[in-house]
């Protein structure tokens, strides 16, 4: 008799990834370059690769609908970017890309980049510049978890926590500094404040040991790194990484179950069952927690606690470098809550990284949504492009006609640590470990690139450990 065709096909791999974002590409590469484990099979759901990765050339400018690019002070990214030929293609931000800015006051102020510059800057009102100065002998911390405001509060006062602080959380998660985790969110700040007993001791360790070393040192406003990307943008990093997996990686495949047959996983999805000694799941928390359902109830309900936040990025060009009536260079500016611009900042893309516009344009990204106001990411297109061009116009003076506009929305677009989120991580994990299931990527321990890289790598040795 012919087999039925609508039978599933059936494949056997020794270890599934589900999820071909930046996490679940990462650590397919890793099995092979780190431990030479080809036998994976990497399922998605959509039919591309590379999750919130994605970018476009058009008319002269490259635009990213995700992350604009990744700091250059993380080991794994830099060699998992060389190791698959992508070396020569790094661009890093240009030098002018070091002055940022903070709205404060409907104005513009820059980021002073040393002690002394922030001494005179009016970024801060004196008050508040004072009581940073009082760091040192601010109250230890508490033994629970805390928020990012109140350690910021505590440490730096209040109106460092509201403008500078805020902002900070504002640009890496769009999230609200009231109720992110500070241990889950920024653990090396609370590591200087365990080991060193303030910022300010720990960041003059910081600098004594870069100078004894003869290595630079980060200032303490700068983020430690220089900001890169790839020619032709972000997901030149994706690409590549599926490009090497071939037809190890199956698109358009989503997973709708995970259950056990014996020693084996059964994956399920539409078209075929996939069998697998072990599995990797780098899905938003959500789906993990949906998938574990079965095999490790006990991580559901720490998965479904973690929540995203949605985001919609604005992309505008302008085809006069004066079209603001101004000059627009430098990295671009954040927003703290107590600025109700109804944005959540913007890049100014052409001055970090002039190839990606046409020359003598500008190309500004803006940021809407967030914990702050979740519905602006839902806005239709006019309604985002008057926000956009209103708050532009309040800060700059001016409200030039872009000559070309983009709009991206991420409906889950970045996972929020709220207090007692290691907590919730360390119980899913332990739970799905015990069912022989690793979890990585951005639900976790941390939302960057570098961080998701990180953690794939991590779990890749797991994996190649403990699986045979
Ligand atoms: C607007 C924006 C700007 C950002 N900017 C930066 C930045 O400048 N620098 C930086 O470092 N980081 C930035 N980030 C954060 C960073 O891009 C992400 O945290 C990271 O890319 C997430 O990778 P991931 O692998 O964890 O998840 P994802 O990219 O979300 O990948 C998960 C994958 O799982 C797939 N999937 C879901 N369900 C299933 C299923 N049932 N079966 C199979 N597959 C499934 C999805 O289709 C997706 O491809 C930004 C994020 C956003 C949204």
């Amino acid at each position: 008799m012919l087999p039925s065709l609508t039978m599933s096909e059936t494949t056997r791999t020794r270890i599934a990834i589900i999820g071909g974002g930046i996490t679940g590409l990462a650590a397919a590469t890793w099995l092979e370059l780190d431990h030479g484990i080809g036998d994976v099979v990497l399922i998605e759901a959509s039919d591309r690769a590379g999750g919130k990765i994605r970018s476009r050339i058009d008319a002269g400018h490259t635009v990213e609908w995700g992350p604009q690019g990744f700091l250059d002070n993380a080991p794994d990214t830099l060699e998992l970017a060389t190791s698959i030929g992508l070396g020569e293609v790094l661009v890093p931000a240009t030098d002018a890309s070091a002055d940022r800015f903070i709205l404060r006051g409907g104005r513009l102020r820059a980021v002073p980049t040393s002690p002394v510059a922030f001494a005179t800057s009016d970024l801060l009102p004196l008050s508040g510049r004072l009581r940073v100065f009082g760091e040192p002998f601010a109250r230890r911390r508490p033994e629970r978890d805390e928020t990012v405001f109140d350690f910021a509060r505590r440490r730096i006062g209040r109106q460092a926590a509201e403008i500078l602080v805020d902002s900070m959380v504002t640009g890496v998660f769009a999230g609200d500094s009231t109720r992110l985790s500070l241990a889950a969110t920024f653990p090396r700040m609370a590591a200087m404040e365990s080991e060193h007993g303030s910022l300010t001791r720990a960041l003059i360790a910081k600098m004594r040991a870069a100078r004894k070393s003869g290595r630079a040192s980060a200032g303490p406003s700068g983020p430690g790194g220089i900001l890169h990307t790839f020619a032709e943008g972000m997901e030149r990093l994706p690409r590549q990484l599926a490009d090497r997996l071939g037809d190890r990686l199956r698109l358009t495949t989503p997973v709708s179950r995970l259950t056990r047959n014996g020693g084996n996983f059964l994956i399920e999805t539409d078209t075929a069952t996939i069998r697998a000694d072990r599995v990797l799941l780098t899905l938003p928390a959500g789906g993990a927690g949906s998938l574990l359902a079965e095999l490790a109830p006990d991580a559901v309900n720490p998965l479904r606690s973690t929540p995203t936040v949605p985001i919609a990025v604005l992309m505008a060009s302008y085809d006069r470098t004066d079209a603001f009536g101004r000059p627009v260079d430098g990295f671009g500016f954040l927003v703290p809550k107590t600025e109700e611009a109804g944005i959540l900042g913007t890049l100014f893309c052409h001055s970090i990284f002039p190839g990606q516009a046409p020359d003598r344009s500008l190309f500004l990204r803006t940021m809407l949504g967030g914990a702050r106001e979740p519905d602006q990411a839902h806005l239709d297109d006019d309604a985002l492009l008057s926000t956009v061009r209103a708050a532009h116009s309040r800060i700059f003076g001016r409200d030039p006609e872009p000559t070309r506009v983009w709009i991206a929305r991420w409906s889950e677009g970045i996972s929020q640590y709220t207090v007692g989120h290691l907590d919730r991580v360390d119980t899913a994990v332990r739970a799905a470990r015990a069912a022989g299931i690793e979890l990585a990527g951005s639900p976790y321990r941390g939302v960057s690139v570098n961080d998701c890289i990180r953690q794939a790598r991590a779990a890749a040795q797991r994996l190649a450990r403990t699986s045979h």
